[in-house]
């Protein structure tokens, strides 16, 4: 049976490899970014580009949008006209990360035009979705969300249904709080194992067979941060954004968050330092400024480094 077109708003990082993702698996993919590098090389796998959002919306009744935060995909899906182009009966499905408050009230105001919309972030990295193995966590009603699990099978290998919508995008909020926060942590742990004379190879092996390990020290400081690349296509600013989400949720259910409020002042001292486009493992840099350390196997400590650099 002829797979449905899928359009996809948003040809960056994440929204590249998804659009790749979708083509493998026989969609017909429609593409628009006012970027073309990501355009372009998605019409090179088989894509094709939208002139404009309005075009994308009229041609396609399942519209994915991959952008960077609530206030974008309001002003795609609301002012710049995809909302209106969408015909009755079509679906907005949500993949970026965004503020659940800001999703219920867009997906009010697409049902008012008989639009369905699921919230349904990702996990897993520019990594997962090259692979097709990202963890996805469907937010909306559900028989909708049932409709659309090949799709979503076709980008991830673990898909959840979280409950009603927005739950996808407080589930991923939360993800990312834990994310952040273990990076932190590690990076300060790593500096101060340096700092007291242990190699960061030996620490990190230690950390990751024992009961201190995550994602970020078994995946994340092997690959993107002691080899200095980083370059996990996450950046620094985003990361903040997820955390923010997260501590207003906090603030919104009157839960305390210490540790992940801890982690969001290094985030934005990060932000302040001009690092917001830089990877978000690039955090490390900054333990390894103040505490006068390498974190890259050199085993070195740099006495003087002062925090000088920042
Ligand atoms: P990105 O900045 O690489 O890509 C976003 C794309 O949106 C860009 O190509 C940009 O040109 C496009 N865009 C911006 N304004 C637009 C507009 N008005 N109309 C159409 N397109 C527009 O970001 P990314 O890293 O791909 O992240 C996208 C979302 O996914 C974010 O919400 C992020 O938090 C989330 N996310 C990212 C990762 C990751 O590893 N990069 C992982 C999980 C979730």
């Amino acid at each position: 049976m002829e797979k449905e077109t899928v359009g996809i708003v948003g040809i960056g990082h994440m929204g590249l490899p998804m659009a790749r993702r979708l083509l493998a698996a026989g969609y017909p993919v429609v593409v628009y970014d006012p970027q073309p590098a990501g355009v372009q090389l998605a019409v090179a796998d088989g894509a094709e580009a939208a002139e404009s959002l309005a075009a994308l919306g009229e041609r396609c009744l399942t519209v994915i949008t991959m952008l960077p935060d609530s206030t974008i995909i309001d002003a795609v899906v609301r002012a710049e006209g995809l909302g209106e182009a969408m015909a009755p009966a079509s679906t907005l499905i949500d993949m970026s990360t965004a503020v659940p408050s800001r999703t219920v009230a867009l997906s009010r105001w697409l049902a008012e035009r008989e639009i369905a919309m699921l919230d349904a972030p990702v996990s897993g990295g520019v990594a997962g979705a090259e692979r097709g193995s990202l963890t996805i966590m469907v937010g909306g009603p559900q028989s909708l969300f049932e409709r659309y699990i090949p799709l979503f099978e076709a980008m991830g290998k673990t898909i959840h249904y979280v409950g009603g919508t927005g739950s996808g995008h407080t589930i991923k909020a939360i993800n990312n709080m834990v994310s952040a926060t273990t990076m932190a942590v590690t990076s300060e742990a790593l500096a101060l194992a340096v700092k007291a004379g242990i190699g960061v190879e030996t620490a990190l092996a230690v950390i990751n067979s024992g009961t201190g390990r995550s994602w970020s020290s078994e995946y994340k400081f092997p690959t993107f941060v002691l080899n200095h690349a980083f370059n996990s296509g996450f950046s620094i600013g985003l990361m903040r954004k997820d955390v923010d989400i997260a501590i207003e949720l906090g603030q919104e259910h009157a839960v305390p968050l210490f540790v992940a409020a801890a982690a969001q002042q290094l985030y934005r001292f990060a932000i302040g330092h001009g690092l917001s486009e830089q990877c978000h493992t690039t955090i490390a840099t900054i333990l390894e400024e103040m505490a006068g350390v390498r974190l890259d196997g050199t085993h070195e400590v740099i006495a003087n480094l002062g925090g000088g650099g920042l």
